[in-house]
């Protein structure tokens, strides 16, 4: 299946020339009426893209001069949503570095594994989280000293003694020289290094190029206008940045893009119903970006005639499944809003196909974007037809290069043809539009973020009291979610406890779990003991029996 979009020339060029060059050519043309790229939503303070440009070059010598950092050295980003994330970004890039993106609330054993596995050497993080940091330095047995950890809080906080503040580092050089992509690197420099567990094990480094996040944020600013997500007449376009920064869809389809596209985009540093509303009522918010649950957060929010939302014109979801019913529930309740359904993984950049505002509700993330190509394939990767469900697999600009260090996983995933394979079933209709519809791969989705059971197993395993187990995920409908559950097989000596035994020592197991992991990773579809974990031959999880066994539950319970 080909995009009905006629291919076009995407620019060979490197990230921060492309998003900085791209979001001045709108402010010179006064597309960006909101007079600024980046302001932070309860604060209010800003910076427009030349502010952006010029720190972001100060940024850059700072961490050539002071730091000694320079091409292909990474650096973690480890905050919540901030007005400096895209300073950080390209500052890193602007001296050929890498930017690997962590999520703000892990823990230390959690972020120590990603400082480690993406052999990091400076972390960009906030006052708050420098503890973490240390300690995670810790346990990865870096050598990452105080000076290298730099502090993005929005004021400048003097009691973090020891470490610098952005404002602090930034070193304005007359000759600084910018990094410039050559032509043979285009498609293989590493721009951005988020994290996913892809279609099996735990979560793996995705090497994006510079080519892959330009095309992504290239071949969706076209598709923004053909469906003109924009009305910069009548209204100074203005994003919400309520997703975190870290996870892609954040991270390149509202800030990334929302810089190139000239939009100003207000910054939340983390969600919460009333100030989302709130934000957009002050602010004038035109288009936000949100996962399906904050959808069925607004729907059930009982404030909501509190606010004025008329600035808002659409919204775009994606990174998780949106039911139907609950979409039909959203437009009896805001009728005149467009509602863009999007489909993408961390390893495609992440945008594979957009639905246009107005398209109809049919259950589908709507239709390829220029320059892609899909392909559906059945177990045997037999080539499937119009309306035949099978694995989903896409080739074209936007497809990562491959996971770090990690040439086996790679080879799984992308095939020799170029196909990326996403572990996800759907189909094509004969609109051509993609319909999702399931998941044979293992990771499970809590509000729109990856859960790797294969993380959460490995961890349950090191229990003292865990003989084996199985993590896996249990659909929320009325909360648009999935909750990681798991099954454990207690070790010899617990065989013969009584029933409630078992239950408290599950129980504690959890917890035990819970303390580890951050937040969205809890195990909130609870722990259960079975006798044994199903298995195939070779040893492997039949994940789709636990499955088959929690829906003959939830039946015995509703009969
Ligand atoms: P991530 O890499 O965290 O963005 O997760 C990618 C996965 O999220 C996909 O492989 C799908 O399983 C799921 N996903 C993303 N968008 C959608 C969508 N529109 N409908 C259904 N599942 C989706």
């Amino acid at each position: 299946f080909k995009s009905t979009f006629p291919d076009l020339d995407i620019p060979d060029i490197d990230v921060p020339r492309y998003c900085i060059g791209e979001g001045k050519r709108h402010n010179a043309q006064s597309n960006n009426r909101s007079g600024f790229a980046i302001a932070d939503g309860p604060t209010g303070k800003k910076m427009d893209i030349y502010e952006i440009e010029k720190k972001s070059k100060g940024f850059a010598s700072g961490l050539a001069n002071k730091l000694g950092f320079g091409y292909d050295d990474v650096l973690a980003i480890f905050t919540p949503n901030t007005i400096y994330y895209p300073v950080v970004f390209y500052g890193t890039l602007m001296v050929g570095g890498v930017a690997t993106l962590v999520n703000p609330n892990y823990t230390a054993r959690e972020l120590a594994y990603q400082l480690k596995d993406s052999n990091s050497k400076a972390i960009a993080t906030q006052s708050h989280l420098v503890e973490i940091t240390k300690e995670a330095i810790g346990i990865a047995g870096l050598n990452i000293k105080n000076e290298n950890i730099i502090l993005l809080d929005i004021e400048a906080n003097k009691s973090a003694v020891g470490n610098c503040h952005i404002e602090d580092f930034l070193c304005f050089e007359k000759d600084f020289v910018q990094y410039k992509i050559s032509n043979n690197e285009a498609e293989t420099k590493v721009a951005a290094l988020p994290y996913s567990s892809g279609t099996t094990g735990v979560p793996k480094g995705v090497m994006l190029t510079h080519k892959n996040v330009v095309s992504s944020i290239y071949l969706n600013a076209i598709f923004a206008e053909y469906d003109e997500w924009t009305d910069r007449k009548t209204y100074p376009p203005k994003f919400i940045g309520v997703l975190p920064f870290y996870h892609i869809y954040g991270f390149n389809s509202i800030m990334n893009c929302g810089i190139s596209m000239g939009v100003g985009i207000v910054v939340m540093p983390k969600f919460d119903s009333d100030l989302f509303l709130q934000i957009v009522q002050e602010h004038r918010i035109t288009f936000g970006h949100v996962v399906p649950p904050i959808i069925i957060g607004l729907v059930n929010n009982p404030n909501i005639h509190k606010y004025d939302l008329s600035s808002m014109k659409s919204i775009r979801t994606g990174s998780a499944p949106m039911g139907k019913d609950a979409l039909a529930k959203f437009y009896e309740r805001f009728k005149n809003l467009g509602v863009v359904r999007a489909y993408g993984l961390t390893e495609t950049s992440p945008t594979l196909s957009n639905s246009f505002k107005h398209h109809e509700n049919d259950g589908s993330s709507g239709v390829l974007l220029n320059n892609l190509e899909a392909k559906v394939i059945d177990e045997n990767g037999n080539l499937l037809g119009y309306n035949q469900i099978g694995e989903l697999c896409f080739r074209g600009p936007t497809i990562m290069k491959g996971y770090l260090n990690r040439p086996d996983a790679t080879k799984e995933t992308i095939d020799e043809d170029g196909f990326l394979h996403t572990g996800d079933l759907g189909f094509f209709d004969l609109k051509n539009n993609l319909h999702a519809v399931d998941r044979i791969k293992e990771l499970i989705k809590y509000k729109g973020y990856q859960v790797a059971p294969a993380e959460l197993e490995g961890l349950l395993l090191m229990n003292e009291n865990v003989a084996d187990c199985a993590v896996i995920g249990i659909d929320l409908e009325e909360q648009a979610t999935e909750v990681p559950k798991a099954y454990l097989v207690l070790v010899e000596k617990h065989k013969s406890a009584s029933k409630e035994e078992k239950d408290r020592l599950a129980k504690e197991i959890g917890a035990w779990l819970n303390q580890q992991v951050a937040p969205h990773k809890k195990l909130r579809g609870g722990v259960e003991v079975l006798e044994a974990i199903p298995k195939n031959n070779s040893g492997k999880i039949l994940r789709k029996e636990l499955k088959t066994l929690e829906i003959v539950k939830q039946l015995a319970y509703y009969t």
